[in-house]
């Protein structure tokens, strides 16, 4: 069972949403790198292709999705990767809501109804338009409303994501996902009173593949990659303010309960992740509600750049952080993360933090395993 749940909407004083530091500003304090991140899928995953192979030359058809390829590699393209982690940072800061079309549409029983929602007229939460008040994820992410229509201004934020590419993969069976479709009840979720939209939506991670395995007589429809398949990707940031790149980091690396060894690699154990110790997990691609798409991300090494030095002294101002400087790096940042929005994180029960409610409700919701 793997319906989607909420991070409710939180009315805040909106002192998180400012300008944004000068892209061209390289004064000391701002911060800029390049972040080599590591994503592990801790269930089959899926990014869809978007062409169907159609080998009929030995008259042979693959009707089922597979996952996307470029150049014969397996590629989570950065757009995907970019807004599964901007929706995870609008929901850890209770940042304004950059996606809302205000029409929810639905499909039951081959019927398609469509329902008006509204934001919460809380203005934290509403869809930043002026580059003067931004709040951390558009800061961070770039305003996703585009252009300002006053003053047509558009700010494209501070970092960029690369593809994530898989060097080696192995696939699973071809598959038939028997629920993509979340029931009728949980249409009424979306509502809190009044067409209010509730909050923002997550699948919560499952044990429980609701996929039907392919038979001879009953093809699969899709053909996922096996869980353990690893991508990287990088991350450049630039001129990030500390607290915004304490963000970027606790966006990526969530809370992890996975026991990672010397080398980087997971070690899983025979069906959890680490039967004594929960953790945060993101969620990516297709067939979520089915329980694909689980995964782990891990930043595997930094380069600190630094634009001061290295434009005022020649030869200088790169600075790669090494394995066991990462990890302190990584917690350093993660401290600040905490100390900004007053969490106290509890380490074998990641649910059971100190934390205002939508950071809470975040980890709960993508807590992995369940009790
Ligand atoms: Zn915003």
């Amino acid at each position: 069972m793997s319906d989607y749940e909420f991070v409710e909407f939180i009315e805040e004083p909106i002192s998180r949403k400012k300008t944004p530091s000068n892209h061209n500003d390289i004064s000391i304090g701002l911060l800029s790198g390049k972040l080599t991140c590591k994503l592990t899928a801790l269930s089959p995953i899926l990014i869809p292709s978007l062409i169907i192979d159609n080998d009929q030359d030995e008259g042979f058809r693959q009707d089922f999705l597979n996952f996307y390829e470029i150049h014969g590699k397996k590629v989570i393209p950065a757009s995907t990767l970019k807004g599964m982690l901007r929706a995870t940072a609008e929901a850890l800061t209770n940042s304004c809501v950059s996606i809302f079309s205000g029409e929810y549409v639905h499909t039951f029983d081959n019927q398609i109804e469509t329902a008006s929602i509204k934001l919460p007229n809380f203005e934290n939460i509403q869809t930043c338009s002026n580059i003067h008040a931004l709040c951390p994820a558009c800061r961070i992410f770039g305003m996703a409303s585009g252009f300002n229509t006053a003053d047509n201004l558009f700010y494209r934020g501070k970092i960029s994501i690369s593809d994530g590419v898989a060097e080696s993969w192995i696939y699973d069976n071809p598959t038939t996902i028997i629920k993509l479709e979340s029931p009728r009840p949980a249409r009424e979720k979306i509502y809190q009173k009044e067409n209010f939209a509730r909050g923002r939506k997550f699948y919560p991670h499952t044990e429980n593949l609701e996929i039907k395995t392919d038979n001879k007589n009953d093809r699969g429809n899709i053909r996922p990659l096996k869980r353990g398949t690893q991508f990287e990707f990088t991350v450049f940031y630039k001129n990030l303010e500390e607290h915004e790149l304490a963000i970027l980091i606790q966006t990526i690396v969530l809370e992890s309960g996975l026991k990672i060894n010397g080398d980087n690699s997971v070690t899983f154990s025979h069906n959890h992740p680490d039967k004594n110790k929960n953790g945060v997990y993101h969620k990516i691609g297709y067939g979520k509600p089915a329980g694909l798409g689980s995964c782990h991300i891990q930043i595997t090494s930094c380069e600190v750049l630094n634009l001061y030095d290295r434009y005022t002294t020649s030869g200088s101002g790169i600075n790669v952080q090494t394995n066991t400087n990462l990890q302190n790096w990584i917690q350093k940042y993660k401290q600040i993360f905490y100390k900004e929005f007053s969490i106290e994180p509890k380490f074998n029960d990641v649910t059971q933090l100190t934390a205002p409610a939508y950071v809470k409700q975040l980890y709960k919701i993508l807590c992995w395993p369940k009790d």
